[in-house]
């Protein structure tokens, strides 16, 4: 993984830089020339149509896959300092039987007792103190399985923000979550990256968000198509033409 402290030519305080980014698996390019720079206490959302290469992006920044390319990170004054990532995966199914509490799979991520122990009490305050930042203390005691979309999200965010990461990444948050549900977790969204200062990028197949809260829209279809800010890209023709041809469905 190329992942590294960078220079700093970027007129802002740049967290995340990716620099001529490309993908190949087999044969096949799946991603080509991507560059994408992402600020801190910025949201930026990635969008294309389904196999357009957005979660094969995001695992290469986590470097769950191979890349030519450069993927660097900075903050202002702080060189050399490792990048910190809190990811919230697409989806994740748990079966509804499963006896595993949202305590229980906390225990696991964070600590070394076996679960069948139970959390310990400090355990379980710090855990209250990780679903506090989420508005979810209530959920502790759930089982994982029950949880509905909107609280899952909202519990495997609270995880990612274990420690404080200096970038946060969802794959498709959205999907599965009532509309309700997803009003709440973008002001949620919101509020942590305004409280950290932390980058967040998430890819999404909600349009109807984007203009109030992503700060930079960046649609990808193997390719960097366009980007900008919400209105730049959503009143490009490049935007139409992705996602009103024929079969172009997201
Ligand atoms: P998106 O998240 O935008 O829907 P993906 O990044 O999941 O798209 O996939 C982009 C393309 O890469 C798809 O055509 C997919 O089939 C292909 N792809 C992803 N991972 C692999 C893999 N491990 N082996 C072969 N092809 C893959
Ligand atoms: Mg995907």
């Amino acid at each position: 993984m190329n992942i590294g402290s960078h220079g700093g030519s970027c007129g802002h305080s740049c967290c995340l830089r990716i620099e001529d980014l490309g993908v190949k698996i087999g044969n096949e390019t799946i991603l080509e020339k991507i560059n994408l720079h992402a600020h801190c206490g910025e949201l930026v959302a990635l969008i294309g149509p389904n196999g357009a290469g957005k979660s094969t992006l995001i695992k290469s920044i986590l470097g769950q896959q191979d890349y030519t390319g450069v993927i660097s990170f900075s903050v202002p004054g702080q060189r050399n300092r490792k990048m910190k990532i809190g990811y919230v995966p697409q989806s994740p199914v748990f079966d509804p039987g499963d006896p595993v509490s949202v305590a229980d799979l906390f225990c696991c991520c964070m600590s070394k007792r076996p679960v069948f122990l139970g959390a310990s009490k400090k355990m379980r305050q710090t855990i209250l103190e990780c679903l506090s930042r989420v508005h979810g203390e209530d959920l502790i005691n759930k089982r994982i399985g029950t949880l509905s979309g909107g609280e899952l999200q909202r519990v495997l965010l609270a995880l990612a923000l274990e420690p404080i990461p200096n970038i946060l990444i969802l794959d498709e948050p959205l999907s599965g979550v009532d509309v309700e549900g997803m009003e709440s977790l973008m002001e949620m969204l919101d509020e942590i990256r305004r409280d950290y200062d932390l980058s967040i990028l998430m890819t999404t197949h909600d349009f109807g968000m984007l203009d109030r809260y992503a700060d930079q829209v960046v649609l990808i279809d193997r390719g960097i198509i366009c980007q900008g800010s919400p209105k730049d890209v959503l009143e490009s023709k490049a935007f139409h033409a992705v996602f009103h041809r024929k079969g172009g469905g997201v």
